[in-house]
């Protein structure tokens, strides 16, 4: 049995969640000899648990708690309770993720100087750069096994699939297309071993080859010592004393008793709904609004990536469901390039889905089954299919909120979950429709899919970070502006969406942030 630390131990620091930032923070704050405790709110899992199943892994590791989703996105019809696809349970969404590891780009932590105002945006500038957190990207890669030249292990092989992608690509005109970088071992690394291509990448990876918090960054975090982790523990509300400092948190332990764990600070990595629900959530006479909250934008400028799926029946067999779930990415369009429409940009990423999710993904809804669905799955084995990941832009009506009425399993006020798309966003993934029919053409397909948005699996923004404290509420560490010892460690601490999909500079962030923190708490300032 590892350490155990006391519920009235006040030295430690309590992080909530377990996933990309969470298992991250945790880690590299025990091997600083930091101690820290990590509440996460669902089970404990092991590669034991995963089953090459489709929905078999959903139900066992979604969060399925109560969640309502609306605005104008077509998700608040056709998927109106469950408005992300997020893991409740050890080693967070890093379980399900594909592993696809790809940097922001210099434009993209700067959208406010690049475009101006937007109208019907909120959008700003990182108050960090590229450059400052390239040394972080390093050692996030470094970290998690990620293919390319920093850690000089070889792309991925090409599945059938990203051959396809790629020739039809490189006909309309493309060139950047490459199998990586994604997180997945191709050789055998840190103990775990090289991916063997079976798929199934998103119901969790059955050997280890694709990097997870569950079996790296928590393990190795319990064997310093300096870190307890405790499942079934969901965190409740964040408790402050006379002077707004925060002493530590309320949680629901596994029995379902509550239970007060003392802290000398918290880290909130709980993913972007969850978050800023908690500090919601934990509103005070002090703070009336919720903690962290002064300048109002808790919750707000959700974003989630303009995202759509493309998929094509063509002339001979693929197997697309044979090989790693994203094989390869294409990322021509990519750049700021407003000739095209839109500010931004987003990458192609190869995207093998099983029957069972394209069944349920390809007409999404009440009306999605019948002959176009049944005539489709039976050219299953001819089908190639992508995933659009491009830039969404902030807007303060994207944004988490408290039901007035319905609550959860313990109690608490559940999330709302509002998204509409941006004109941005239409005008990006009209344009990705319409590249994706030229590439499929290309390769003498005439049976396109076009598929709205799934349920979103990038979560970001809602507990932004700013330079400025009225338009954010984190600064460049991820340190509450209102709460010094309060810091945010996940992805709703992005200031802008970018187009890469978010997890390795969550990663990035959260080495950064445990740094910061480890130093202050030697300084005496927190
Ligand atoms: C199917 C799928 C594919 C994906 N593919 C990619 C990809 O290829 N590349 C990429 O970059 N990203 C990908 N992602 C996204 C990636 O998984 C997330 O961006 C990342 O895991 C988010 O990290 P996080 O720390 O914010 O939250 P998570 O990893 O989701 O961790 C949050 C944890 O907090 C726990 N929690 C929440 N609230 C509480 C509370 N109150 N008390 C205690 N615990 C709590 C949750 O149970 C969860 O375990 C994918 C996601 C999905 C679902
Ligand atoms: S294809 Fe590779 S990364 Fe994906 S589940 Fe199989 S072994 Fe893991």
């Amino acid at each position: 049995m590892g350490t155990t630390f006391d519920l009235s131990d006040g030295g430690i620091v309590v992080i909530v969640g377990s996933g990309a930032g969470g298992g991250t923070v945790a880690n590299e704050l025990s091997q600083k000899g930091v101690k820290c405790v990590v509440l996460e709110a669902g089970n404990t899992l092991s590669l034991d648990d995963i089953e090459n199943d489709e929905w078999a892994m959903f139900s066992k590791i979604s969060w399925l708690d109560k969640r309502f989703s609306a605005g104008g996105w077509h998700g608040a019809i056709n998927h109106p309770t469950l408005p992300a696809w997020i893991v409740k349970g050890l080693g967070g969404s890093t379980v399900h993720w594909a592993g696809v590891s790809i940097r922001l780009q210099e434009h993209e932590f700067k959208m406010r100087s690049l475009n101006g105002d937007i109208t019907g945006a909120n959008v700003i500038d990182w108050p960090i750069t590229l450059s400052e957190l390239e040394p972080y990207y390093d050692r996030a890669e470094l970290k998690m096994g990620t293919t390319g030249p920093v850690t000089g292990m070889p792309h991925l092989p090409w599945s059938a699939d990203f051959k396809v992608l790629a020739e039809g690509a490189r006909r309309i005109g493309y060139s950047k297309i490459t199998a990586g970088p994604m997180s997945i071992n191709s050789v055998d690394r840190d103990a775990r071993p090289a991916c063997q291509q079976i798929g199934f990448c998103m119901q969790g990876c059955k050997l280890g080859a694709k990097w997870s918090t569950l079996y790296t960054e928590l393990p190795k975090a319990v064997e310093t010592g300096n870190c307890e982790i405790r499942t079934n523990c969901m965190v409740l509300q964040i408790e402050h004393d006379a002077s707004g400092k925060v002493t530590g948190v309320v949680y629901a332990d596994s029995a379902g008793a509550k239970q007060r764990q003392k802290a000398r600070a918290v880290c909130v990595a709980g993913n972007s709904i969850e978050s800023p629900r908690l500090l919601l959530n934990s509103a005070s006479n002090l703070f009336p609004d919720g903690l962290a909250n002064s300048s109002g934008q808790v919750g707000r400028n959700y974003m989630t990536h303009m995202t759509a799926g493309v998929y094509a029946v063509m002339p001979g067999e693929v197997h697309m469901n044979r090989g790693t779930a994203v094989a390869g990415i294409v990322r021509d369009e990519a750049h700021n390039d407003t000739r095209r429409g839109f500010v931004a940009g987003y990458t192609i990423e190869k995207l093998a889905l099983g029957l069972g999710f394209l069944s349920a993904f390809l007409v999404p809804g009440p009306t999605g089954w019948g002959r176009k669905v049944s005539g489709a799955l039976e050219k299953y084995k001819y089908m190639s299919g992508v995933w659009i990941c491009g830039e969404d832009l902030p807007q303060e009506q994207n944004r988490i909120e408290l039901h007035p009425t319905e609550r959860d399993q313990y109690g608490l006020p559940a999330p709302i979950v509002y998204k509409t798309d941006h004109p941005n966003d239409t005008n990006m993934r009209n344009h990705s429709y319409g590249q994706m029919e030229k590439i499929y053409n290309s390769l003498g397909s005439t049976e396109i899919y076009n598929l709205p948005a799934y349920p979103a699996s990038h979560n970001m923004g809602t507990n932004r970070m700013s330079e400025k404290p009225r338009d954010g509420v984190v600064n460049r560490w991820g340190q509450a502006h209102d709460i010094k010892n309060l810091f945010v460690s996940d992805g709703s601490q992005f200031a802008s969406s970018g187009s890469p999909n978010p997890t390795l500079t969550i990663v990035a962030l959260a080495i950064r942030q445990a740094e910061y923190i480890a130093g202050e708490m030697k300084r005496g300032h927190i």
